[in-house]
């Protein structure tokens, strides 16, 4: 490919591009497919209102944020037993709890009988809990369900299911039969402060003159949770952490080596119609899925790459033509599909 890229976004009208992806999809001899956020968030996986205040409400109130992925960070610098509080929360609810809409599921409908091969930087694990086979996956950026040593002194991850259950417990959540993290219902997502002083109705918090901040004790539903349960690296005894590549601390442990070399097998042994179906990425690491589905198809006469994107459904020019562009909601473009 040129190292000029022009973009574009036309590749045909919506209800030609959907006609063209049906039939692709039917002759597909194999079908790659990349996902990013967008597909989760398709999927009813939102950062911020409704899922943020049901769960958050009370770091919101203390800290000013106002979205899980913000928070992430704003809690790195809190106590530990506090940073884990937050983070037991949106593991448990990102990795854990079902999704809200069946997107993953519709997919899974659409290529279930193809040989396929699924590429992701979402961390959620959304694809195998949705039915996809776990030897056709290969999670680039970790999974909220493990953790590593935050050195890291080795390299292996650790199932972090039993501890974050734990961890909410003693918040004082609840679990529903399915699985939904419950706020009791006396519970309540609000900083009570020590001595008499409640949260004014209208938000702001002020520390009272010689006043703490106790985000322990009032209301039945904690900030913290007790030192015993933060997680510490079994061999070295330092903090554990997630394992999320977020700087070159990552682990790539020996069960991402083995999808990392699937995914390269896969890529080398198919032949005839290739199909690069490219699920909500954006332009944050590009390189990963959207540049190397550019490459792939413009090296191959006889493949096609699909975008379907909300707001950002566009191509290089150069391979327009084996293109196909949708721009809108992936759920409801997979519905069009089905
Ligand atoms: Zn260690």
């Amino acid at each position: 490919m040129s190292s000029r890229i022009r973009i574009t976004r036309s590749t045909g009208t919506h209800d030609e591009n959907i006609t063209r992806l049906k039939a692709a999809l039917a002759e597909a001899d194999a079908v790659v497919i990349g996902a990013g956020a967008g597909l989760s968030t398709s999927a009813g996986f939102v950062y911020s209102g409704e899922r943020f205040e049901k769960y958050f409400a009370d770091f919101e109130e203390l800290y000013g944020f106002h979205d899980m992925y913000t928070g992430g960070f704003h809690v790195m610098q809190l106590a530990p037993e506090v940073t884990w509080a937050y983070w037991s929360r949106m593991i448990y609810i990102n990795r854990y709890m079902n999704l809200p809409k069946p997107v993953y599921e519709k997919l899974y409908e659409l290529v279930k009988d193809k040989d396929y091969f699924v590429l992701t930087t979402n961390v959620d694990h959304c694809f195998q809990r949705a039915g996809f086979d776990k030897k056709r996956l290969f999670y680039t950026q970790g999974d909220y369900g493990l953790w590593q040593c935050s050195k890291p002194c080795h390299q292996k991850t650790y199932d972090n299911e039993e501890t974050v259950r734990e961890m909410l417990l003693a918040q004082g959540f609840a679990f529903g039969e399915d699985g939904t993290l419950e706020v009791p219902e006396d519970g309540s997502l609000r900083v009570q402060v020590d001595g008499s002083l409640e949260m004014p109705a209208d938000g702001q918090l002020k520390m009272p003159a010689g006043g703490q901040l106790n985000t322990s004790a009032g209301g039945p539903l904690k900030m913290e949770v007790p030192s015993e349960l933060i997680p510490r690296c079994p061999v070295c005894g330092e903090p554990m952490s997630m394992n999320l590549r977020s700087d070159a601390t990552f682990v790539e442990d020996e069960g991402w080596h083995q999808a990392a070399a699937r995914y390269d097998n896969f890529l080398r042994t198919r032949a005839g119609k290739m199909l690069f179906l490219e699920l909500g990425v954006g332009y944050n690491t590009p390189g990963i899925i959207k540049f190397s589905f550019w490459q792939m198809t413009d090296r191959d006469p006889d493949a096609t790459y699909v975008c379907i994107n909300y707001g950002e459904a566009s191509c290089p020019e150069q391979i327009s033509k084996r293109s196909i562009c949708l721009d809108g909601d992936i759920g409801e473009i997979l519905d069009e599909l089905g």
